[in-house]
């Protein structure tokens, strides 16, 4: 016996002298270890196990291929004879038998299960929300338009008999076909049958369901109520189960809502706790206040008494404990509001000279004494950005060869300030 290519011995895990009995028996455990239902994540090493077995367990294709190897004397052994590989593993298994025993699918101990059945697609939606939505709880009301199974044909698409087995692909939903892969090398694959868009069935034009035109479902509005429930946050999905479109067969999938919240002019959210920024006045900051601060999600004002003597300087964090979000599902408990405290002081020429003298009177002290240099330079203090910090080059402006010859003759280069 010729001996190229031992792959698909290799693929089962056999001897190329391994007799029938042995090569079913390693189809048959890894087949079951592979299997896309039970080892999603296995890739296409299940269609290599079914696709080896296919070629050794038939005599006349096993011989074939110990004597020319896998491209077979003309071309590749396809998924020929009509047999895919879930019609293949369900024969050998009695129809998809095993799957009910350990994954928590199909009935009791000993119950046969059906087999399982497609799941529709999931749809997402966002939904829009206010941060006071999210605060105070909301119903609100979404109109969806999907697919629902006809209730005229109840989703068969025409009357009964109507539904014919597709000739084309004898009610498959796919036909082999065979492609020329290169010279002399044909491949067998499967495509979707497009005489009934790979239904397997066909109903005549004038046996169609005049309600949905054969089409099985019709386009239907529906009103769905949504409760967004306190303390719910930016991006939380919401399943709306078995919302989503409608298909004879199929477990509809969700309609999953994701809420987008809108950017609140006051607050900002941090999981429980909220955050804002509030102004105050000077006289405010030194001397104290009692007013209402903010206004809060609920329309409550939140008054403050901040006592005279306690000073709030700018840039003053504090906290209010318990103003924050309600938590999801225990809404009587809030998280904490932080406030960030921002001090306006008094415009230039605010007060008179002689105002400003006897207030200073009422202030602290002035800084620690002045240092006294030998040299001192007078300069002024002008409106600055730190935007424009570090945008002069080095040769741009350090070494200015005018200076030395200036009017005043004393400035040192870079120096701007006059000297005294
Ligand atoms: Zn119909
Ligand atoms: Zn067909």
């Amino acid at each position: 016996m010729m001996r190229g290519d031992t792959k698909y011995y290799d693929t089962l895990g056999v001897s190329p002298d391994a007799s029938d009995a042995d090569i079913k028996k390693a189809y048959r455990k890894l087949a079951m270890q592979y299997h896309p239902d039970k080892n999603p994540d296995a890739g296409d090493k299940f269609k290599e196990i079914s696709h080896a077995y296919e070629t050794l367990s038939d005599p006349e294709s096993r011989e074939t291929y110990d004597r020319y190897g896998e491209d077979g004397p003309s071309g590749g052994f396809g998924f020929g004879g009509g047999m895919s590989q879930e019609e293949m593993f369900a024969q050998m298994f009695g129809g998809g038998g095993f799957f009910g025993m350990d994954d928590g699918f199909g009935g009791g101990p000993g119950g046969s299960r059906r087999p399982r059945s497609r799941r529709g697609e999931d749809i997402s939606h966002n939904l829009n929300v206010t941060l006071e939505d999210l605060y105070n709880g909301k119903t609100t009301k979404l109109s969806l338009e999907k697919n629902v199974i006809c209730g005229l044909c109840h989703g068969k698409g025409g009357k009964a008999g109507a539904v014919k087995k597709c000739t084309t692909c004898e009610g498959r939903g796919v036909k082999m076909v065979v492609r020329q892969i290169g010279p002399g090398m044909m491949q067998q694959m499967q495509v979707t049958c497009n005489t009934c868009d790979g239904e397997g069935q066909t109903i005549r034009e004038k046996d169609r369901c005049k309600k949905c035109k054969g089409n099985k479902v019709v386009n239907e509005k529906k009103v769905m109520e949504i409760f967004i429930e306190k303390g719910m946050r930016h991006g939380e999905k919401i399943p709306m189960k078995g919302e989503a479109d409608q298909q004879p067969g199929v477990d509809t999938g969700d309609v999953i809502l994701v809420l987008n919240q809108k950017t609140h002019a006051l607050f900002e959210r941090s999981g429980a706790d909220l955050s804002c920024k509030i102004t105050i006045s000077l006289v405010e900051a030194l001397c104290g206040f009692s007013k209402i601060l903010l206004t809060h999600l609920d329309g409550r004002g939140i008054h403050v008494e901040q006592p005279a003597g306690s000073v709030i300087k700018p840039g003053e964090v504090k906290k209010i404990s318990g103003e924050g979000m309600p938590h999801f599902k225990r809404p009587i408990d809030k998280g904490d509001l932080y406030i960030t405290f921002e001090v306006e002081f008094p415009k230039d020429g605010w007060a008179t000279a002689a105002s400003l003298k006897s207030l200073e009177t009422l202030l602290p002290n002035r800084g620690p004494a002045p240092m006294e240099p030998e040299l001192v330079d007078h300069c002024t203090l002008e409106e600055g950005d730190m935007e424009d910090y570090g945008a002069q080059t080095h040769t741009g402006n350090a070494y200015d060869s005018d200076d030395d010859d200036d009017a005043h003759g004393h400035g040192g280069p870079g120096v701007q300030c006059a000297q005294s």
